[in-house]
């Protein structure tokens, strides 16, 4: 027979034991009756080994009451040219879970990527994730600045990885942002590292989101201290992260940068639905 430890394994030992003080104090700090949309998870599988299957987001979302995450490929290893394969593993998720996943595409813009940015269009695909630092490319590279212009012009919101190991994020990203005022962008990670040149050079510019999942505590209270709440939006990025951690790390971090209580339904929904009703 499995001991009570044994039984408390994945999601549930995130919100017991040594962690169930971190989840009430979750709990309690979600104004009632508020949903949380997750801006940012995985589906697939990753070249570091990393997996998550569309059942297992499903039980994450049920057993920490999420309501919605936007999905999209992991860096998978078998991608090949044009990311069609992995980009299907999340379409079908999305089909066999319906109103749970908000399915984004991703691509790499080193390979010739119109036929599937077009392909997952007319599928019905709802944004699209670059990932600089795994497909290695400036966002200032000509090839992603079209990418860009094409997302513009389809009027398609795109997620790029702005955390981890970046190098250069507002400064390649700005003439793009200037370009396509309304050009939807969610920064991944808030442009960690550049977090605070990032919030005052993309201030003005309400269609760039600024996402919370995997950033340092210190960068998160910078965010929190310096922008309208309205511009930041929860994240997992789910397998990397998980719900009452990166719940937790955000609502922390707005509760001590003095975030008013009434921002938060923005934070951890309402800015990012209304891009998806
Ligand atoms: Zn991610």
């Amino acid at each position: 027979m499995a001991t009570e430890t044994e039984r408390k394994t994945g999601v549930e030992a995130l919100t017991s034991g040594t962690m169930a003080a971190v989840w009430e104090w979750v709990q309690n700090k979600i104004p009632d009756g508020v949903e949380v949309f997750d801006a940012h998870a995985h589906i697939g599988a990753d070249v570091d080994g990393r997996t998550m299957t569309a059942e297992g987001m499903r039980e994450r979302m049920e057993a920490a009451d999420i309501s919605r995450s936007i999905v999209f490929p992991l860096n998978d290893p078998n991608a090949r040219d044009d990311y069609s394969g992995p980009n299907e593993v999340v379409w079908n998720a999305h089909e066999e879970h319906p109103g749970f996943f908000v399915p984004f595409f991703r691509l790499n813009p080193h390979l010739g990527y119109d036929r599937e940015f077009s392909r997952c269009l007319d599928r019905g695909f709802r944004g699209l994730k670059l990932h600089p630092v795994s497909q290695n490319f400036e966002l200032d590279d000509p090839r992603v600045t079209r990418l860009f212009a094409m997302a513009a012009e389809a009027d398609l919101p795109v997620l790029i990885h702005a955390g981890f190991a970046m190098e250069r994020i507002v400064e390649p990203l700005l003439p793009t942002v200037e370009r396509h005022p309304n050009l939807r962008l969610i920064l991944g990670h808030a442009a960690m590292i550049e977090v605070l040149e990032a919030v005052r050079r993309f201030e003005d510019h309400p269609n760039v989101l600024f996402e919370t999942s995997v950033v340092r505590a210190k960068d998160l209270y910078v965010l929190f201290s310096t922008l309208d709440p309205s511009r930041i939006s929860y994240g997992s990025d789910i397998p990397y992260g998980d719900f009452p951690s990166t719940l937790h790390s955000a609502l922390a971090a707005a509760d001590a940068a003095g975030v008013p209580d009434e921002a938060l339904p923005g934070i951890l929904s309402g800015n990012i639905r209304r891009w998806f009703s």
